[in-house]
Parts: C-alpha cells; structure tokens; sequence
C-alpha cells in the first residue's frame, strides 16, 4: 500500500499551494489495523490557518462572482473525479480509518454524490419575489454567499463528511478552510488535490491539518472575517465552538453525536428487522453518529430477534480492511476500543449477559469482536452514551407508549429505527421519537438528497438535500419601488 501513500500530499494546502507548517512540525498518521505508522503529515499552527484565511477571504470576491453555473460546472468535474478514482480513495480511507474496502467504497459513492448534488443546486439557489399582502410593498429577498467559513470534520467518514460540507458551500459562493481530524487528515488532503484538478481556483478550498485542534480553531473563530463555522462531531466539543461562535455571532451548523434507539414493534416482520439492525449497528464497525446505540424489542421477539441478531454477528469476519472477504475493520484507536470494553464490562458487571463477542481481538490493531448483550439493566452507561463500537445492547418492552418513552429518554436526538409490520403504526410511533432521520423498515438512512442533522443536543441545521445549500447562504430582503 506504499504506492497510496506515496501518491498522497501530506502538506498543509493554503491559496493553492502546498506548503510544509510555518514551524516545520509535523505529526504522524496510524493504520488502526497494525498500530504502525503511515506517514508524517504538516501540523498546521496558528499562523498558518490565519495565512488560510487570508486566502479564504482573498479568493473569496472572485468565487463569489463567479456564476452558478460555473461552480456547478466546477463540482461536476469533482464528482466525475472521484468516481474515477474511488479505488485510491477507498484504499486509502481504509488505510488510516480502518473501515472494508467494500465500506470505503460505498463511502466513495455517497461521498461523491454530495458534489453531484450541489452542482445541481448551484444554479437553484433562488430568492423569491412577492407583493406584501396590503399591497403597499415589494418584497425582493435574494440568498448571498455567508462569506469565508470554517469547516471540522470527525476521522469516521473521512471523505463523506468533508464533501457534505465543502459541496453546498461552494455551490452557495463561498470559499471554505477544513480541518480535518487527526486521525484521518490524508483523505482530506488527497480531496484537495482532486478539487484542484477540478478547477476549483486558488484559495477557495484550504486544507489545515492540525494536531492543536483547540488553539488554531480558536483563533480562526476570533478572526472577524470568519463568518460560519460548520462543524461534525462530539456534542463535548459542539458545545465548546458554540460558545467561541457566540462571541463574534456566527452563523453555526452543528452535527454532533448520537444514541440511536432501533425499536422491534410486536408486528415486525424478524427477518427484516434482523437484517436492518445488522445494517444500523455494524456500519463502519459501529463507529458512526446513527449507529444503533440501544435495540428496543417487543417482549414475544425478544429471544428469537436477539438469536438470529447474534448469529449473524458472530459469523462475521473481523480483520485488516484491505484483506480480502473482511466484514469488520478495526476501531479507529486503543482509547475507542478501550471505551467500547469499558461500557461492556460496565453492562455486565450490572447483570447483562454476552450472547456473542464481548472482548478485542488478541492480535495487533485495535480490533473488537462483534457482541450481542441481553438483560441490559436500564441504567448502564451503554445504553445511555455513543458505545461507537460493534455491540448491540438489547432490552425487551411491552407497549408502544413505553418504547417511545424509552426511546426519547436521551439527549441526543439524531436518528432512530421503527420495524413494523402495520406501517401506519409504525409511522405513528416514529413520529413520537425526537429524532431527526429515521428509518422505518430499513437500517441504512443516509441520503445525500435528504436533509440530515439531530434534534435536542444531536445538532443545530441541516446538511444535504436544499437545506444543506441554506446553511452557507445569508437571506437579504429588500423593500423595492419603481
Ligand atoms: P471530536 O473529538 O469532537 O472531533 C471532531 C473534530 O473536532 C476533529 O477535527 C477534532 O480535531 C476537532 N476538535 C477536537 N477538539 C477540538 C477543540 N477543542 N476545538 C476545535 N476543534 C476540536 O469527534 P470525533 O471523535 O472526531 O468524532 C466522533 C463524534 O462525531 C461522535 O460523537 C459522532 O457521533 C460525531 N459525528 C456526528 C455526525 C453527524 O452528522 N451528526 C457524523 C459523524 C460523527 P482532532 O482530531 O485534531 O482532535
């Protein structure tokens, strides 16, 4: 796999040019599946993304003028690129997040989709026209480019969650600085070489890995011409950029965590609600936002559902993403996967017992065996934080009104899973749930022309879908005579 490595920038990418870190530091990415390093990359320091800025804000006035359809047309060339070089891109997003190769691809699909979609909102973004209803005004409301935004990204879809931002923010006119996470800065990095290709100009895309997240994000926010932050990931560190946004008043999207519940109605059909849990919880080895946290099951499936969920999980085969006939990559780092033993032994010693899985793997790479637990005690902390990790927790319930409870129980707020038979009542209970995306009958939800994003303390705004492009635009109205 030196041949991926070796073909991607590990460079900061500033005003369309590569450019080692002002004070020549540089930190290390790790492949989770051998613990072993990959390469070093630039460790962006403040300086730098200030320098990031000033090209954000200088490519800015260009960008913004340019048309619609011309950005559209830029993202276009984007998509085609990345569909033509997914391979890479899988092979080296499995390379430092862990993720299948078969994941990595499917995030390729959905993460290209994003530039496909907003080419295609490029030209609709529309304002309205309208004559105030006592008739003694215009009413001329037009949307403009929020200005230079700041774009965080979380190491779990490395691809995905970088082009759900950069896509509708250049479609709106604005120019962009992502830093990428840590853990998974190579993506990022390999994405920005690929825009430029595209002909994205100089200084509108900026990519500023950085080891010192809090120190060099702080001082982006505390810069005035900074006008958006869009951030993914914890709801712990949404809360801390919230309160650095309040001080200068910007516009803020936050997609932060989750704790899915996946409720099994009486009525579900079981092979379809087996599958679609297997679906809900194993994507990216339990590693994502709208991973089913908690499966709720009527008390007459409950051993029948939890038997065929944990025969299905424990034929799953777990290993380096890159190896052939792998369905289970490892986590992403020894401090995920001791979280993930720490909550199971937790559920345990409260009297839940392990039906399958239940430890990490004894090899190097920071693996963990696909667990089912049952007779989870109500109060153990996996049933109420993000595990993002392979282990279902299963508990059994009697009515709809006390699932909903169950369910709602949370602050979170981002996804959750209804399985029933009677759709009407399946809709009805689903639509009881605080929660922003929702699946009925089907564990895989995302959609790049659906608007994705949490309620409650899951997140602020909407990305994907025409809501997405409404994030990075500001609404001017103007009263108008003639
Ligand atoms: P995280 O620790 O919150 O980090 C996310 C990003 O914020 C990374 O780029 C990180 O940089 C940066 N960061 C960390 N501390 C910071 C600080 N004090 N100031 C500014 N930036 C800071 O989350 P993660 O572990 O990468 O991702 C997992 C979380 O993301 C989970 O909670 C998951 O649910 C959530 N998530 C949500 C969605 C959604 O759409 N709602 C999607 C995916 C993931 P470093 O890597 O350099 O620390």
């Amino acid at each position: 796999m030196q041949d991926i490595i070796s073909k991607t920038p590990t460079q900061l990418y500033i005003g369309g040019q590569w450019k080692p870190a002002s004070d020549g530091a540089q930190f290390t990415v790790y492949d989770p599946a051998t613990e072993t390093a990959l390469v070093d990359v630039s460790n962006a320091t403040v300086d730098d993304c200030l320098s990031a800025v000033d090209a954000a804000e200088a490519a800015g006035k260009i960008w913004s003028a340019t048309s619609p359809r011309n950005r559209g047309e830029i993202l276009r060339k984007a998509f085609e690129l990345m569909v033509e070089r997914k391979d890479y891109f899988a092979k080296l997003i499995s390379l430092e997040e862990g993720k299948t190769y078969a994941e990595a691809i499917g995030e390729m699909a959905y993460a290209s989709e994003f530039y496909r979609w907003y080419a295609e909102e490029a030209p609709r973004n529309l304002g309205q026209f309208s004559r105030s209803p006592a008739g003694n005004n215009n009413i001329m409301v037009s949307h403009k480019p929020v200005g230079v935004c700041l774009l965080i990204t979380p190491w779990n879809f490395p691809a995905a969650m970088a082009t759900r931002k950069i896509g509708p923010a250049l479609a709106a006119g604005c120019t962009v600085i992502l830093k990428p996470a840590s853990e998974t800065p190579l993506t990022a990095l390999a994405l920005a070489a690929l825009m430029e290709e595209a002909g994205v100009p100089a200084g509108v895309v900026n990519v500023v890995p950085s080891r010192n997240s809090g120190k060099v994000v702080s001082a982006m926010l505390d810069d005035d011409r900074v006008r958006k932050i869009s951030f993914t990931g914890s709801t712990e560190v949404g809360r801390i950029l919230l309160s650095q946004a309040a001080q200068k008043i910007i516009s803020s999207s936050m997609e932060l965590g989750g704790n899915a519940p996946l409720v099994v109605l009486e009525d579900a059909d079981l092979d379809v609600a087996v599958e679609g849990a297997l679906v809900a919880k194993m994507r990216n080895a339990g590693e994502s936002c709208i991973g089913a946290n908690r499966m709720y099951v009527h008390s007459s499936l409950y051993e029948e559902f939890s038997r065929q969920l944990s025969e299905k999980m424990s034929v799953l085969k777990v290993g380096p993403g890159l190896e052939e006939d792998v369905d289970v990559g490892p986590l992403v780092n020894a401090d995920t996967r001791d979280k993930v033993m720490e909550l199971v032994n937790g559920a345990v010693d409260a009297g839940a017992r392990i039906l399958t899985g239940g430890k990490p793997l004894q090899r190097p790479g920071f693996f963990f065996e696909p667990t089912v637990l049952v007779d989870v005690a109500p109060d153990s902390d996996i049933l109420h934080e993000e595990i993002f990790g392979p282990v279902a927790p299963i508990v059994s319930f009697e009515t709809d009104e006390q699932v909903i409870a169950l369910a709602n129980d949370t602050d979170f707020g981002l996804a959750a899973y209804v399985f029933g038979k009677n759709v009407g009542r399946a809709l009805a209970v689903a639509q009881k749930i605080e929660a922003g995306v929702m699946g009925v009958n089907r564990g895989f939800i995302s959609d790049p022309a659906a608007p994705f994003g949490g309620m409650k303390q899951s997140g602020i705004g909407r990305e994907g879908a025409h809501e997405g492009l409404l994030e990075f635009v500001e609404t001017q109205y103007i009263a108008v005579e003639w």
